[in-house]
């Protein structure tokens, strides 16, 4: 493999912890940001992963103060990726800030650079020509709290060369990924393609009260031998998300169920300060 020096563009809570788990696997790491103020946070960021280190992954002190330590910080693009083999790319989830940062990395990084993006919604092949090389470009998708939940979803585009797409499914696994490699763009990637229309499929069988939450869940566990039913994985993700979602499809498709879900939420979980497991409430008590 021959990618060595990583940087990681976009230091909010998804691109500091590709930083630091890349550092912690041993890899030289520059984190680039907008200005010195976001880098500031970045580092302070940065610098609370190490005792998440610790207690979820039993790291030592030593351990986590190098991985710190690999870590440079550059708000100067050209210098930040100058010897680059690698750029991944986690800055906001919009186009036009997507678009335009592109065109300006194409023009300053080398030409060896590889330019992955983390997007979780959008196709590379929508940023390719903006890259200025697009058989370089790719999707390597994480999911957050990346030390735990280490999976790498590895998206090609159809102009993706497939050594580059293999380097970075090598990498992927060199700093403790579960490589999943996808042969084609999929919105969603293969995991939500797989959970949003579960999630779904179980809040309309709430709304139209086939079923109440804890014997939907039983059918699937039993069913399938899942760990956890559909209500259950929703705790995880927040009901304050899950009832963005519904928010926005009712807007999106019309369909009065998904208004009728979020009401839901709205009223019996999220008024009532149940927000899922990180508050100890959601559909279930933790
Ligand atoms: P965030 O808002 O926490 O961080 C974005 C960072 O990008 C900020 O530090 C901001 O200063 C910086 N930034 C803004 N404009 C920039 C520019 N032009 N150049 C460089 N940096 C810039 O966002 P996030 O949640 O970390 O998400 C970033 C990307 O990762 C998105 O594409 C998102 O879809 C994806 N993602 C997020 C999650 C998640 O759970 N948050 C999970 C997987 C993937």
């Amino acid at each position: 493999m021959n990618i060595e020096h990583i940087t990681i563009a976009g230091s909010g809570v998804l691109g500091s912890q590709i930083a630091f788990q890349t550092a912690f696997e041993g890899f030289q790491v520059t984190v680039y940001d907008i200005n010195d103020e976001a880098l500031h946070k970045a580092k302070d960021r940065i610098f609370e992963l190490k005792s998440r280190y610790q207690e979820d992954l039993k790291a030592t002190e030593e351990e986590v103060n190098t991985a710190f330590d690999r870590i440079a910080y550059n708000s100067d693009l050209t210098k930040a990726v100058a010897d680059a083999d690698l750029v991944i790319e986690a800055i906001p989830e919009v186009v036009d800030i997507k678009t335009d940062f592109y065109k300006k990395l194409g023009n300053v990084a080398p030409e060896k650079t590889i330019f992955a993006s983390n997007s979780s919604t959008l196709l590379p092949s929508q940023f390719a020509e903006a890259t200025g090389r697009p058989q370089k470009f790719l999707a390597l998708h994480f999911a957050n709290e990346i030390w735990k939940n280490n999976t790498a979803e590895i998206m090609k585009h159809p102009e993706t060369n497939e050594d580059v797409f293999n380097e970075v499914i090598a990498f992927a696994k060199a700093i403790g990924m579960v490589a999943l490699p996808l042969q084609k763009e999929q919105p969603g990637y293969i995991l939500n393609s797989l959970l949003v229309p579960l999630l779904d499929a179980a809040q309309m069988l709430l709304i139209k009260e086939v079923a109440d939450v804890e014997t939907i869940d039983k059918t699937w566990m039993v069913g399938t031998g899942a760990p956890l039913g559909p209500f259950a994985i929703l705790d995880v993700v927040g009901i304050n998300t899950a009832y963005n979602i519904s928010l926005a499809k009712a807007k999106a498709t019309g369909n009065t169920d998904y208004q009728k879900v979020a009401d839901l939420m709205k009223s019996e979980y999220i008024d009532k300060g149940k927000l899922g497991r990180a508050t100890g409430e959601g559909f279930y008590s933790y």
